[in-house]
């Protein structure tokens, strides 16, 4: 398997204290990881350390190259899409005009074009409600959206924070069923922070379980599944 991601010892800061202390994991290429953990783990701040967000050292390679020296937007140029947990759509604008935004850093604009009517293909509810402002969608189309503009960056790597968050579970099998599509079909890989650890072990082929800041454990997603003892100490289920 050719690794997408490779984070070594990677230790991440809010002002002097630290939230990472020195994790280690891997992303194959065409790949679902999932990182799973309890509130207040560091799911989320692995992934702002990924994006350049926050303070970071150790080391993070995508395709063999250090991220590590490299400004959000070119991390963002290299090919990672964030979808951040509260989401990020612009509220004011149209679904479509945020679609448009999601490409800013492109300039194809045929390929803009075919890739809006793609994100449509996966989201139709999307184009029903293309011209409506994105703040009044749904929470569920919300996050649709969310991806959808991610997906407009062509990315390597979609990194999905917490996005079963706050949706009703048929809404949240509708769209994992959809990450499941995408990853098979336009060959996306996918890092999913999840609380719920059930549906995100469903669709992940790897997992990392992360406590306060440290990984521990690291396997196939079934057999964490498999593995009762585990699920209850760690997952809670
Ligand atoms: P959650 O699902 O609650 O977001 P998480 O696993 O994503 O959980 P993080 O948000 O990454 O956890 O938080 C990891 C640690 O960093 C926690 O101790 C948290 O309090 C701290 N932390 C997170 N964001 C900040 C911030 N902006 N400033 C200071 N500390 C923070």
């Amino acid at each position: 398997m050719t690794k997408l991601l490779e984070v070594n010892d990677l230790r991440a800061f809010y002002g002097k204290t630290a939230a990472l202390h020195g994790i280690d994991f891997n992303i194959d290429e065409g790949s679902v990881t999932a990182l799973l953990g309890a509130n207040g783990a560091g799911k989320s701040t692995t992934l702002r350390a990924i994006s350049g967000m926050i303070k970071r050292t150790g080391d993070i390679k995508l395709c063999d190259q250090s991220l590590m020296k490299l400004a959000t937007e070119d991390i963002v140029r290299k090919g990672v899409a964030h979808v951040p947990d509260g989401r990020g759509t612009f509220m004011q604008q149209t679904v479509e005009n945020n679609l448009q935004l999601g490409a800013m850093t492109r300039r194809d604009k045929a390929g803009i074009a075919a890739d809006i009517e793609m994100v449509y293909g996966y989201f139709p509810i999307l184009k029903k409600r293309r011209t409506q402002q994105a703040g009044l969608l749904s929470g569920g189309e919300q996050q649709m959206l969310a991806v959808g503009r991610a997906l407009m960056l062509r990315p390597k790597l979609l990194l999905l924070d917490e996005p079963s968050f706050g949706l009703a579970p048929l809404v949240v099998r509708e769209i994992f069923d959809i990450f499941r599509r995408l990853n098979k079909d336009e060959k996306v890989s996918i890092l999913l922070v999840e609380q719920n650890a059930s549906i995100a072990l469903e669709l992940a082929d790897h997992a990392y379980l992360i406590e306060t800041g440290r990984i521990v454990f690291a396997g196939c997603a079934q057999d964490i599944k498999n593995d009762e003892k585990l699920r209850r100490s760690y997952l809670g289920y």
